[in-house]
């Protein structure tokens, strides 16, 4: 299932029983099948007639009069009538200019209506895309409306009030919202060019339809009801190419006489120097608007694109009918998911794609909605993604770039917008569930490509992991040990492991090494990462899988971290590269040798020293084919060399009594306000760690795993190792029969060789990064799949612990213990409640 901001026309997920289904007999799929490789029939044909293209002639850059340069020039005026038929008009109504993309060609008209000599007055709907958001802020007043302030409009009341008159005006909408797909009135745009008379001043009409000509044909043939101007983006349509369009009325261009900017390719003179004076071309308004050298080989590939996408999928109109029969399967499908208790599985927010409700044109194959729970609590929307991608499903979730359609779907109110925002809420952040309502949607769309398959597979999905057949409680069952009969020896460190460079391999701790716990966590835990060299991101094994091949271990005899690969290492690189421990590294390198750099990790800004040998980095980005570079963020950093721990205990692990019943229990009481977790704000700010994800130490235990290799044994599946959970401290037992699995839950502290305390800091959230072999890299779907579906809470999947150390009280702080606490393999652990 394609989105279509990644993967629209990109031909993903195409079975070829699925298109030759009998239940859609409009789509012909040709003679092209999917080969063993996995290509999809469609990119591999765009892509081979491309090719040909480009290998059997040769292209220069236009304006100039030799054979290449003519060659392009022909062909692009050749594509560019293409364009203008795509949209069934005459190029004597109308005119392409060719732009990066829609953003690109309202920008352009923005540009060019904020020159007009009183500027513009600017109208947009509700359900308009962030990029059409954005004008406002280039507008003499602007206002924001939905259908009924169109509609008063169109009846004669200016959304503006009654000074608009004064300044041009631009009403900007989308054909189709890109959240939810509902489909707007393109008689608005015609409606308006009749007032137009009426007004001193013209409105003028911009069509987003980005997300419309994805999956329906637009025909603007009658130019005189049709918008001034539209814009999409091709790679939306066909995938490929990264190009977009903005068809400009040609009653219409008077707009751009004020533009002020010119530049290469748009002028016939310019006179510098001594004289300020410049001719702008003056034939064809593209001529004029088109900045700089046209992106020629964009701009050929589209005439490919159009050619294939038409040959594999037909007319826009039987495009259309696919994903409109899809469209109405997915809506069916996934409304009529019930739990057990006869509670809907999802709240759809799209309109159903069979029957056009008042106010709108009708729905097209987009499909956003949530999920909840048989309690009617919300899943979570990074949870539901993670899954999703494992599964291979390409969503998306969240604010969509739509807030306006956003807010009033899940009615969000601008204060609680800002309340969201100021306590931490950011697009794509896990944070998604604030105040009990959801931040954002999940939305699945679906193009020329999808199949039946896609859909009932997607279908199927949602039903997996998300309907509960028996209601079940929310809560694991109590832990069978309590302090009085808990027998305090059977458990103890099975391992202590300490992950130099964040995201990377592991290094053991040897049995007998006593290791320093420092209040950051394990001495040496993350205290460096790999950066980006470009973006200043930390690398993560998420989508570095390669990562976990890269191995570093420390050499305490001779002050060095070793690091090595051990994947293929390029031939010309050194098999290690070693660096001194010692935290003033100038002492040995030149001085030079370090920048303080402003880095990301977990979407946090901080700054870290990052390397500037050579050597060092040139090895990292040969073993892992990222351009990065290594930092370090030593401890006992100020501001943001400084970092805070995020873990804090989960709802489900709280006494019954501490947790709050469950958001919107159909005919339930008012919620109890619920007591705060034991863990205040207060405490949590004076934890501090290094680069680690979210707290100083993280544990796990071993009859936990067990538990849960037996789940995924049971589904068919391959048990996982320890590794996977990437644990700081593995707790095993003498006596596995006294440990019942999942009982860190419930632990407060743990006492670890009979004299240093750790306080639980909560359990461990999990994403799909545990599905990475840490010996082979290679990924897997356990134990995600089963964790999801059998340590799920409030939405969220939960494995291992949270862990800090617990400093003694100052009357007992001057023992060596206290001052330099170490733990080592073999330690009694003995939890406290
Ligand atoms: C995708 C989209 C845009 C933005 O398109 P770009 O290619 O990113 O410029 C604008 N509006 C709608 C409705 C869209 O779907």
């Amino acid at each position: 299932m394609a989105t279509f901001d990644s993967l629209a026309g990109a031909g993903y997920n195409i079975t070829i029983e699925a298109l030759r289904d009998e239940e859609y007999p409009m789509l012909q799929v040709g003679s092209v099948y999917l080969d063993h490789a996995g290509t999809t029939p469609y990119a591999k044909s765009l892509m081979d007639r491309f090719a040909r293209d480009m290998t059997t002639n040769l292209f220069g850059n236009p304006h100039s009069a030799s054979a290449s340069s003519q060659l392009s020039t022909s062909r692009i005026e050749d594509v560019r009538l293409r364009v203008l038929q795509f949209f069934n008009v005459d190029p004597v109504d109308f005119d392409v200019v060719f732009v990066a993309n829609a953003t690109a060609g309202i920008k352009l008209v923005v540009d060019a209506m904020r020159c007009l000599p009183g500027g513009f007055d600017y109208v947009y709907h509700r359900d308009s895309h962030t990029s059409l958001v954005g004008p406002r802020e280039e507008a003499r007043d602007s206002v924001c409306v939905d259908d009924r302030g169109v509609q008063d409009w169109l009846a004669g009341t200016s959304p503006l009030g009654a000074d608009a008159a004064s300044a041009a005006t631009l009403f900007a909408y989308p054909a189709q919202s890109n959240m939810d797909g509902r489909r707007l009135p393109l008689s608005w745009a015609a409606q308006l060019g009749q007032n137009r008379a009426a007004h001193v001043n013209r409105t003028y009409t911009l069509l987003d339809a980005a997300a419309l000509v994805c999956s329906s044909p637009l025909d603007l043939s009658c130019a005189d009801t049709a918008p001034d101007f539209t814009v999409m983006s091709f790679y939306k349509v066909f995938g490929f190419p990264d190009l977009g369009a903005l068809l400009v009325r040609r009653g219409a261009e008077d707009v751009f006489a004020s533009r002020r900017y010119f530049g290469g390719g748009t002028v016939d003179m310019v006179v510098c120097l001594k004289e300020r004076w410049h001719a702008p071309k003056s034939q064809f308004l593209h001529e004029r608007l088109e900045d700089g050298t046209l992106p020629v080989h964009s701009i050929i590939a589209l005439d490919a694109a159009l050619d294939v996408h038409k040959q594999l999928f037909g007319l826009m109109r039987d495009v259309a009918a696919h994903t409109g029969f899809l469209a109405k399967r997915l809506y069916d499908g996934l409304g009529s998911l019930q739990h057990g208790n006869g509670e809907p599985v999802c709240v759809l927010y799209s309109l159903d794609p069979a029957s056009p409700t008042a106010g709108a044109v009708g729905n097209g194959p987009v499909l956003a909605f949530n999920i909840r729970n048989s309690f009617g609590a919300w899943a979570s929307l990074a949870e539901v993604e993670k899954l999703a991608t494992l599964k291979q499903f390409h969503i998306r979730t969240g604010g969509v770039c739509n807030p306006g359609g956003i807010a009033s779907a899940l009615g969000l109110e601008p204060w609680e917008m800002r309340q969201n925002f100021s306590s931490g809420f950011r697009c794509g952040t896990d944070n998604d569930i604030m105040a009990g309502k959801p931040t954002g949607v999940i939305r699945a769309s679906l193009g020329a490509m999808s199949t039946i398959s896609d859909v009932d597979k997607f279908v199927g999905f949602v039903s997996e992991f998300y309907r509960e057949e028996c209601v079940v409680p929310q809560s694991p069952p109590a832990p069978a040990l309590r302090p009085r009969d808990a027998p305090s020896s059977h458990l103890y460190v099975h391992d202590i492991l300490v992950y130099p460079i964040k995201s990377c391999g592991g290094f053991q701790v040897p049995e007998g090494v006593d290791w320093e716990v420092r209040p950051e966590g394990l001495a040496w835990d993350r205290e460096w990462c790999l950066v980006h060299q470009g973006s200043g991101q930390a690398l993560s094994q998420k989508r570095h899988p390669q990562m976990a091949l890269v191995r570093p271990s420390l050499d305490f005899d001779r002050g060095e971290l070793r690091v090595t690969f051990a994947g293929s290492i390029p031939r010309h690189l050194p098999r290690e590269v070693v660096l001194p421990l010692s935290k003033n590294p100038n002492v040995f390198q030149s001085p030079e040798s370090f920048r303080w750099r402003s880095s990301r990790v977990c979407g946090e800004e901080i700054l870290a020293q990052t390397y500037a040998s050579p050597e060092i980095n040139v090895f990292f980005t040969g073993v892992l084919g990222v351009p990065c570079a290594l930092a370090r963020f030593p401890a006992g950093g100020q501001g943001k060399s400084m970092r805070h721990s995020k873990a804090h205990l989960q709802k489900y692990q709280l006494p019954a009594g501490f947790r709050s019943r469950p958001v919107c229990i159909p005919g339930s009481f008012p919620d109890p306000v619920p007591p705060s977790p034991p863990d205040s704000d207060s405490e949590k700010a004076e934890q501090r760690i290094l680069l680690s994800n979210e707290s100083p130490i993280l544990a796990i235990s071993m009859a936990s795993l067990d538990a849960l290799n037996r789940e995924i044994a049971k589904a068919g599946g391959r048990a996982v190792s320890a590794a996977v959970f990437r644990a700081n401290v593995v707790i095993a037992s003498s006596d596995p029969g006294a440990a019942p699995p999942y009982s860190e839950d419930s632990w407060r502290r743990l006492r670890v060789g009979g004299r240093h305390d750790f306080a639980m800091l909560g359990a461990c959230r999990r994403c799909h990064m545990v599905c990475i072999n840490q010996e082979t890299a290679e990924k897997s779907e356990e134990p995600f799949v089963t964790l999801s579906k059998t340590r799920r809470f409030d939405g969220k999947v939960f494995f291992g612990t949270h862990m800090c150390y617990s400093a003694p009280a100052a009357a007992q702080a001057l023992t060596r213990d206290a001052q330099c606490p170490t733990i080592r393999v073999g330690d009694a652990v003995e939890p406290g409640w």
